[in-house]
């Protein structure tokens, strides 16, 4: 390179205040134990493709169809991914460049909807989305929205309600999946009601696509008009969203999520979905899968055990609810005394809460990080008496300490991300 030419890109200069911070949260992820149900690590191979250099294409439009040159790779890389996905689920169609699980919901609505149209869902509090019609969300300002609970008594969905709703309400889209739902989802039954009332099914599989993925819940693909989903939960891929559906709806889908919703795609984020479809295609996939499952169910098991109220009684994923009203401490106070002791979880409401979003009655636990961290049936049984121990003693700072000591001890023999 002649003397006097500036090659920008081959600054050295190092952004300390950034890679700070990003330490600092490598440490946070490699000294707690996360329990939060919607997140996971991810690969290195996964975070290594989001870090290249396909962040500087511009790729509006979709493969062999751009609006800018120079996408014969990133072509290539979006091909995979669908091809991938597609043979990881069955599909026939399938678009990823959803930038997240709710623009993939989002997109589904601006292809088949009209402002004011009716959809049933599953209602928040007893764990919907809220992209599901949530009044703040886009959802909820622009649609009619009716929303299905769960049976008081046994806090399962109550499909012959949802369909007395269904033809009550007569909605064009009804809407299964949940972010805080324990227990298989009968997309079956959601498709019959959906066909006596001529709706739309959309199935939101964002929480457990990996389940699906891995052969431990009944697939959407097939019964579903639409399947929409994340990457990043239980698929253990990158942040972002995709949308899974019948070949004849290609048209309308692509149409909605470029331009409809979405300028350009993020090709480094897509590139990393296919890495992820990729390992989600492995043995070792649907051996993870089901230890998610056999883990939670172990974990929630030996909390019953110990006299916590589950939501239902148990689980059948990769997720369960505690509800707390009976041991004297709200949502938001165990999710301090969790985290002093190293352990993150979410507060959540629980089905017919009496208390606040902000405050809440419940608490939410999910098994599949610590599954990828490699944790297994007698860790869980630690983790168990941790967390009775833990919130038992609220109060008693010298115990709480206790508490982190054993945590700190069993991530120690668990270490993630070591070569970064
Ligand atoms: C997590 C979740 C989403 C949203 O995903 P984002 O990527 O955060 O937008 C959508 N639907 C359900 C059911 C979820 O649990």
């Amino acid at each position: 390179m002649a003397e006097n030419n500036k090659n920008h890109t081959l600054s050295k200069e190092k952004d300390k205040e950034i890679q700070d911070i990003i330490k600092k949260e490598l440490d946070r992820q490699r000294s707690n134990l996360l329990l939060i149900a919607s997140e996971n690590y991810t690969s290195q191979e996964v975070i290594k493709t989001m870090g290249s250099v396909l962040t500087n294409k511009y790729a509006e439009g979709y493969p062999n169809n751009r609006y800018y040159g120079g996408c014969e790779y990133v072509d290539q890389a979006e091909q995979v991914a669908i091809d991938r996905v597609n043979r990881l689920f069955g599909s026939d169609y399938a678009n990823v460049q959803p930038h997240s699980g709710v623009n993939a919901n989002t997109a589904v609505f601006v292809a088949i909807l009209e402002p004011n149209d009716r959809i049933l869902s599953m209602s928040l509090k007893d764990g919907g989305h809220l992209s599901h019609g949530q009044s703040h969300n886009l959802s909820g300002k622009y649609f009619d929205i009716y929303n299905y609970c769960v049976d008081p008594g046994t806090e399962l969905i109550d499909y012959e309600q949802v369909k007395k709703m269904a033809k009550r309400v007569r909605p064009k889209l009804i809407i299964c999946g949940a972010s805080s739902y324990s227990r298989i989802i009968d997309f079956k039954k959601f498709r019959e009601i959906a066909d006596e009332v001529g709706a739309y099914l959309m199935a939101d599989i964002a929480h457990i696509a990996g389940l699906i993925a891995g052969g431990q819940h009944p697939t959407s693909i097939g019964i579903a008009d639409f399947t929409t989903g994340t990457t990043h939960k239980t698929l253990r891929g990158p942040r972002g969203g995709m949308i899974l559906a019948d070949k004849k709806y290609k048209k309308i889908l692509d149409m909605a999520v470029f331009p409809g919703t979405q300028g350009g795609p993020l090709m480094h984020i897509i590139a990393a979905k296919a890495v992820c479809f990729r390992e989600a295609m492995s043995s070792s996939f649907k051996e993870y899968a089901k230890d998610v499952v056999d883990n939670c169910k172990t974990l929630c098991q030996h909390l019953k055990d110990e006299g916590f109220r589950i939501v239902s009684g148990g689980t059948d994923n990769h997720l369960f609810l505690i509800d707390l009203s009976e041991k004297g401490i709200t949502g938001y106070d165990a999710t301090g005394v969790l985290a002093s002791c190293g352990i993150v979880i979410n507060k959540n409401l629980i089905p017919y809460d009496n208390k606040s979003p902000v405050v809440t009655s419940g608490i939410r636990i999910g098994t599949a990080a610590v599954t990828t961290q490699g944790m297994g049936k007698k860790e869980m049984h630690i983790l168990g008496d941790i967390i009775t121990f833990a919130l038992n003693n609220k109060d008693n700072a010298s115990r709480l300490r206790q508490a982190k000591e054993k945590v700190d001890a069993l991530v120690a023999d668990f270490p993630i991300y070591q070569n970064f």
